[in-house]
């Protein structure tokens, strides 16, 4: 008989004060490790240090982002037994995950903000030395811990991303679909059920963005894309074309690229409005990106226009061999 043993997390757990009672919840939730290493930005350290206290042994700390820095970071990772503490945003997380998974040792995120799905997915995206993205797969976390305090103090555009981010998870199910129409692609039914739950309830917040309650939903639909993504064993259900457009920007035109989320929410309006022609699904993102905001920040930061959109196309159809709506332009 064949199956596949998949790694779920062993907890996930959101609340006020997280991060001030790290060392009872590992101890209640049965997550005994000889030794703790905390990995954080000093800038970050320097704010939560002192909540932080008692968390672990050792604090190491490092700039996140970039492939170059882990040789030196799992120089520093010499003990075998140990569980690392991923403190940050997605750099940070990001540089941990690939660090963790090359040494074999299991890690929790504690993310400082949720404006990606970094947080919980098997693909980490590190900065190589041509300065470009590259995205590595790597294996999940043991655990994820979400303080409400801390990412409600990160700028509001970060938690709009992520959110941005989550709910395009229904632009990748519609080209999933359609990928199984034109081409007789699998669907993995759990994986493809999980990515599109993640994102609905989500528009429950139409009016209360930065709330606890919204906090709550988007780290629980981060989470749940990232087990869609482990359960199909890549990322079809959570990464589309509205993906492939804001990757294409990343690679090639990194000077005009900005949050993946605000990226990824711009391509998936424009791919409703104009390419899928759902006038119901558009109208609909469209009321709910401009009452919570989201269609600002998109406006303020995102520096492409509908107009450069298509021009994009060709460079997005280079990134990655997926078969999405872009496909039949
Ligand atoms: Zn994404």
């Amino acid at each position: 008989m064949y199956y596949n043993l998949m790694k779920m997390p062993a907890m996930v757990l959101s609340g006020r004060g997280i991060i001030t009672r790290v060392d009872e919840i590992l101890k209640e939730y049965h997550l005994f490790f000889p030794k703790r290493v905390l990995i954080t930005q000093e800038e970050l350290y320097g704010w939560y240090g002192s909540q932080l206290d008692g968390c672990a042994d050792e604090v190491i700390f490092v700039k996140g982002g970039y492939f170059d820095e882990a040789s030196d970071l799992m120089a520093k990772l010499t003990d075998k037994d140990a569980l690392l503490l991923a403190f940050g945003g997605g750099s940070v997380l990001d540089l941990v995950k690939y660090c963790a998974s090359k040494r074999d040792l299991p890690y929790i995120n504690i993310p400082s903000a949720l404006s990606n799905d970094a947080v919980y997915s098997c693909v980490a995206r590190l900065i190589g030395h041509n300065g470009k993205k590259r995205s590595l797969s790597v294996q999940p976390p043991l655990a994820v811990l979400v303080d409400f305090e801390v990412v409600s103090k990160s700028p509001r555009k970060m938690s709009l991303a992520g959110m941005a981010d989550v709910i395009s998870n229904l632009s990748a199910c519609e080209d999933w679909l359609l990928a199984k129409k034109d081409t007789g692609e699998r669907i993995n039914e759990l994986a493809f059920n999980l990515a599109r739950q993640a994102a609905l309830p989500l528009f429950e917040h139409s009016e209360d963005v930065g709330s606890d309650a919204f906090f709550a939903d988007l780290a629980g639909g981060i989470v749940t894309s990232g087990m869609s993504t482990i359960i199909s064993g890549d990322t079809r259900g959570v990464s589309g074309a509205e993906h492939l457009i804001s990757h294409a920007i990343d690679e090639y035109f990194p000077e005009k690229a900005t949050l993946h989320g605000l990226q990824v929410g711009w391509a998936h309006l424009y791919i409703e409005k104009n390419i899928r022609h759902n006038e119901r699904e558009a109208a609909r993102l469209e009321a709910f990106f401009e009452c919570t905001g989201l269609m600002n920040a998109i406006r303020e930061n995102v520096p492409w226009t509908d107009d450069d959109f298509l021009s994009l196309v060709p460079y997005a159809l280079k990134i990655r061999k997926r078969y999405t709506i872009l496909n039949t332009l």
